[in-house]
């Protein structure tokens, strides 16, 4: 605290990123990145960037990125919001889309981000519990709110809701905006894009930084109707104009472009999550149904917080969460078979 301070940032409560050690020889399942890395196109368009072209500014819109989008899901352009970083383009949601007179619903167990976004833009929030299964349970967004957010699958559960329960939830909320966040959608659900033209109240929000595995070029995305997409530009417009550098939007844009690694990579982890959650079991852990790429599990014999300390010494780091309720698990983000094999043979010193 300092006096030279505003008021307004002696009362913030920043977010608390989950830590990026410099240390190489760590086995880094903590912040749910891809282990398999970019696709080489996005690597080459980016190259081809690197030149004399990085003396002009880049496109506002980012429209090649857009449009890029567009012809992935086959939507129009008009339909995609491109920012930099997903977090970027919830900030923008909540300051443009969340109305003021009534909470914000949100799961009690989510993205901590959300309620710092709500301290930073004045939002009041309300939350609301999970299931005894951890899940969320449609019937219960059915009350007065200004605005509905929530991540499918869920963090850091990695649960799936399916899209006849967002349904529901949008059509029991007609005039609030419903944001699905969906970062970790590719590892095994089904995107609630295809619903957009149907429910002009919906907005979905997606990152490259999960399955496109591109969470150091910080591309996030959303889609919705375009009067929701309108609001986002303002927003933008009032902040930073330029969110996007010209790797970033060719980078991204040749990413979506290559349909052949995203599928490959994605598959390899799914499948190496079904492989770890076996293991695991095998341990002893029980996991949550996970449809990300990461897994949420508990020991009935360990200390989760105790747990992630003994394998952090042996060099391998996970997520352990504060959170009363969800103390006692850990959170692993999917790794490759020879990192999740590190991760095993560490937990198998622990017996
Ligand atoms: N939403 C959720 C649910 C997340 O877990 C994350 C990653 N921390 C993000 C959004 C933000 O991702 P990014 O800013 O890298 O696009």
């Amino acid at each position: 605290m300092s006096r030279f301070w505003s008021p307004f940032v002696k009362n913030l409560v920043p977010y608390v990123p989950g830590e990026q050690p410099k240390l190489s020889r760590l086995v880094k399942l903590n912040t749910n990145e891809n282990p398999y890395g970019p696709s080489p196109l996005a690597l080459a368009a980016m190259q081809a960037e690197l030149g004399d072209s990085l003396r002009l500014y880049p496109d506002p819109n980012g429209e090649h990125l857009k449009q890029a989008v567009a012809d992935y899901y086959s939507i129009q352009p008009d339909r995609v919001f491109v920012g930099n970083g997903s977090d970027e383009v919830l900030a923008h949601a909540f300051q443009g889309l969340f109305q003021h007179d009534k909470p914000l619903l949100f799961p009690d167990i989510t993205y901590s981000f959300y309620p710092v976004y709500c301290g930073l833009y004045g939002i009041s929030f309300e939350t609301v519990a999970l299931d005894e299964n951890f899940q969320i349970r449609a019937e219960d967004y059915a009350r007065p709110n200004g605005g509905i957010v929530f991540p499918n699958p869920n963090a850091p559960t990695g649960c799936l809701l399916p899209l006849v329960a967002i349904e529901r939830i949008l059509q029991a909320n007609p005039d609030s905006v419903v944001l699905v966040d969906e970062a970790y959608i590719d590892f095994g659900g089904e995107t609630a894009v295809g619903l957009v033209d149907r429910y002009p109240n919906l907005l979905v929000c997606q990152t490259l930084s999960k399955s496109r595995s591109l969470a150091g070029l910080r591309v996030g995305l959303a889609i919705g109707h375009p009067e929701l997409i309108e609001a986002l530009e303002r927003v933008k417009n009032s902040f930073n104009s330029y969110p996007l550098d010209r790797l970033a939007i060719a980078g991204a844009a040749a990413a979506f472009a290559d349909r052949e690694h995203f599928s490959r990579t994605c598959n390899a982890v799914i499948d190496s999550r079904e492989r770890l959650v076996a293991a695991l079991q095998v341990l002893g852990f029980e996991a949550l149904p996970s449809a990300a790429n990461f897994i949420f599990v508990r020991h009935p014999a360990w200390d989760a917080a105790q747990l992630a300390a003994t394998l952090r010494e042996q060099g391998v780091i996970v997520r352990h969460f504060k959170h009363p309720r969800i103390e006692q698990f850990l959170r692993i983000t999917i790794g490759t078979p020879e990192q999740n094999q590190a991760l095993l043979d560490a937990l198998a010193g622990q017996q």
